[in-house]
């Protein structure tokens, strides 16, 4: 039973309750009334037979009393009335008439007690009441009794009995109780239609509001509630609405917003709520991943990580995992879990591996051959290409027999790359870190970078400086009237100079510092998001420990100066060669001002040079 019909029988019980409590009262009470009326008019009727009969006594007149008697007997409302004389009486004046004796046991009753009795007998069609009074004996009435009586004070003379009909009265009650019992009726039931009429709208919104609601749950907030109520409940309506649509809006734009940071096509669902869920989980994952990778030292760890991640965190056990040199066509396992299901050709030529190929998911949903190169036995596979630079990029083998881990899987792809695209920066990082480490880079003499390193490696450096907000100093030294050592004391004693500020510069710098054997004597220092004072700091601190040094030669002490040209990348110039030209005429500037000191670059400096870069 719904709650607008509960809420209807529960007023209808209420109001029939009440009706028949009235009904109830008013019937007793018709039936009180009824018979204290009788009794009144039985007393009334006893008084009037008694005077009636003193005075047929007084008037000796006694003889005559029949026809009296008869007269009051007529009376419509009394059915029947009798007379019974009392024993002082009959032992008085004898038993008088024959009707004027006891009749039955009420009247023995009241003859002997002197105590008015009353009876109702009812059956289905009549209703009587019957009244015995005793007539008592008093010497203060306005004649006393005892004046022809010779009895005492108070003692009974005779009883007088009368029977009524109180039908008509009860037929009255009846039809009164009917009266009220339909009028009763109508009221309730015009009472349930009003009520009706004005639950049913409350109602309907109370079911709107459950319908709209239970869409929400599941997060969708489109519901818009209508009603025909009007005041409190259509404020509630329209508050409702508004928190719906600030709900939609607001859920729409969160998940809007979140959906930025994460590729989320396997998180689709109709909930925003639950969807900000996941993919907040799925950000916050994805923040511990890397900042766990950046500290990584090398790239066979961060790709040691991925793999633990597809493991533990994707359940995926059955997979190959391989770093692709993009510039050679070839092909390295990084990790195998324990058979390639990938040709081995493919290592020689990469342009096999379909997924490398084309750029996109393979999916092995419905061309079980999709690519080639992949020995499946029946089993199915997904292969994720995975850019990382124009030099590398990483491919994922994935075989699953069991399909529904492999549909589990294929929602996986999409959150998969965005792991990989968390660590694409640190790898990429990582390869240029193991790149700097390649000797063909090095200068020979010092074992600094030469300036093929910084050729080749430089532009790089400075995009990743400007993505990731980091600065460099750059610092370009040149020994002063270096090509006197040279022409004094020979070739050899020239390198040695050059050595040796190679090595004051080693041991001045920190390891994310850059040091590079820029020409004959010349180098190029690059310090790692240094400030400009601590630039000039580093810059003093090599010029003054190289001109400490002393240089011996066949017994002639020798010590040499250098200058230092300072410029702040990006501060100074937004690209890096034009910071390093910066750095040059810096050093120029100290050059044609005495050199052997250290100066930061100024924009005046290069004024009139004009700007190449
Ligand atoms: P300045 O103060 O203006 O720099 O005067 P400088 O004499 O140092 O002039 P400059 O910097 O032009 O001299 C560079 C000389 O360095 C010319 C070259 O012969 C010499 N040089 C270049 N590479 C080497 C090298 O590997 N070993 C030696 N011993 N000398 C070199
Ligand atoms: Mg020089
Ligand atoms: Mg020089």
């Amino acid at each position: 039973m719904n709650t607008k019909n509960k809420f209807l029988l529960m007023v209808t019980l209420m109001l029939a309750a009440l009706a028949t409590a009235t009904i109830v009262n008013v019937g007793l009470n018709f039936r009180e009334f009824a018979i204290n009326a009788a009794v009144a008019k039985a007393k009334l009727t006893a008084n009037i037979v008694k005077d009636g009969l003193t005075a047929h006594m007084v008037n000796h007149i006694m003889d005559k009393r029949k026809y009296f008697l008869n007269t009051i007997t007529q009376n419509n409302e009394v059915k029947n009335l009798w007379i019974a004389r009392g024993q002082n009486v009959i032992e008085q004046y004898g038993k008088g008439f024959s009707y004027e004796n006891a009749r039955d046991e009420i009247d023995r009753e009241v003859l002997g007690s002197g105590k008015m009795v009353k009876k109702v007998t009812e059956t289905p069609d009549t209703a009587e009441l019957r009244i015995t009074i005793p007539y008592i004996a008093q010497s203060t009435a306005q004649v006393s009794c005892l004046e022809c009586h010779s009895v005492n004070d108070g003692a009974i003379l005779g009883a007088i009995s009368m029977e009524f009909d109180i039908n008509s009265v009860r037929n009255a009650s009846t039809l009164t109780i009917a009266k009220i019992f339909g009028i009763n009726v109508i009221f309730i039931f015009i009472a349930l239609l009003v009520l009706n009429h004005y639950i049913k709208p409350y109602m309907e919104l109370f079911s709107n509001l459950r319908d709209g609601i239970k869409k929400a749950h599941s997060g969708d907030f489109s519901h818009r509630f209508e009603t025909r109520v009007s005041g409190e409940g259509k404020d509630v309506a329209e508050q409702i609405n508004t928190l719906f649509h600030k709900m939609q809006e607001t859920f729409g734009e969160i998940k809007h917003s979140l959906s930025t940071f994460v590729t989320k096509s396997n998180l689709a669902c109709s909930d925003p709520l639950f969807e900000a869920k996941i993919i907040i989980k799925e950000l916050a994952d994805i923040y511990k991943f890397k900042k766990t990778i950046e500290l990584d030292d090398t790239k066979e760890l961060v790709y040691e990580r991925i793999t633990t991640v597809l493991q533990t965190k994707y359940d995926i056990h059955n997979f190959s995992f391989y770093e692709i040199d993009r510039i050679n066509k070839t092909r390295e396992a990084i990790y195998i879990s324990h058979k390639s299901y990938c040709n081995t050709n493919v290592d020689k030529n990469v342009n096999l591996c379909r997924a490398y190929r084309t750029d996109t998911d393979i999916i092995s949903t419905d061309f079980p051959d999709l690519c080639t190169s992949c020995h499946h036995n029946e089993s199915r596979y997904i292969c994720i290409p995975f850019d990382i630079s124009d030099e590398v990029s990483l491919t994922l083998n994935v075989v699953v027999d069991n399909a529904s881990n492999f549909e589990d899987i294929a929602m996986s792809v999409s959150s998969i790359k965005n792991y990989i695209e968390a660590a694409k920066p640190v790898i990429e990082s990582k390869i240029l870190t193991d790149k700097l480490r390649d000797t063909t880079l090095r200068d020979g003499m010092t074992g600094l970078y030469n300036r093929r390193f910084l050729e080749q490696f430089i532009d790089k450096l400075a995009k990743q400086a400007l993505r990731n907000d980091t600065k460099y100093s750059v610092l370009m030294l040149d020994i002063d009237y270096f090509k006197m050592v040279n022409d004094t004391y020979g070739h050899d004693m020239g390198d040695v100079v050059i050595k040796a500020l190679s090595e004051v510069i080693r041991t001045s710098i920190r390891e994310a510092d850059l040091a590079v054997r820029y020409g004959g004597e010349e180098f190029v220092i690059l310090l790692h998001n240094a400030t400009p004072e601590g630039s000039l700091s580093v810059a003093q601190k090599i010029h003054d420990e190289f001109n400490k040094r002393k240089f011996n030669v066949n017994g002639e002490v020798i010590q040499k100066t250098i200058s230092i040209g300072i410029s702040q990348f990006p501060d100074d110039a937004n690209s890096i060669w034009k910071a390093i030209k910066y750095a040059d005429t810096a050093l120029y500037y100290a050059k044609e001002h005495g050199r052997d000191q250290v100066i930061e670059f100024k924009q005046e400096m290069f004024e009139g040079e004009g700007d190449n870069f």
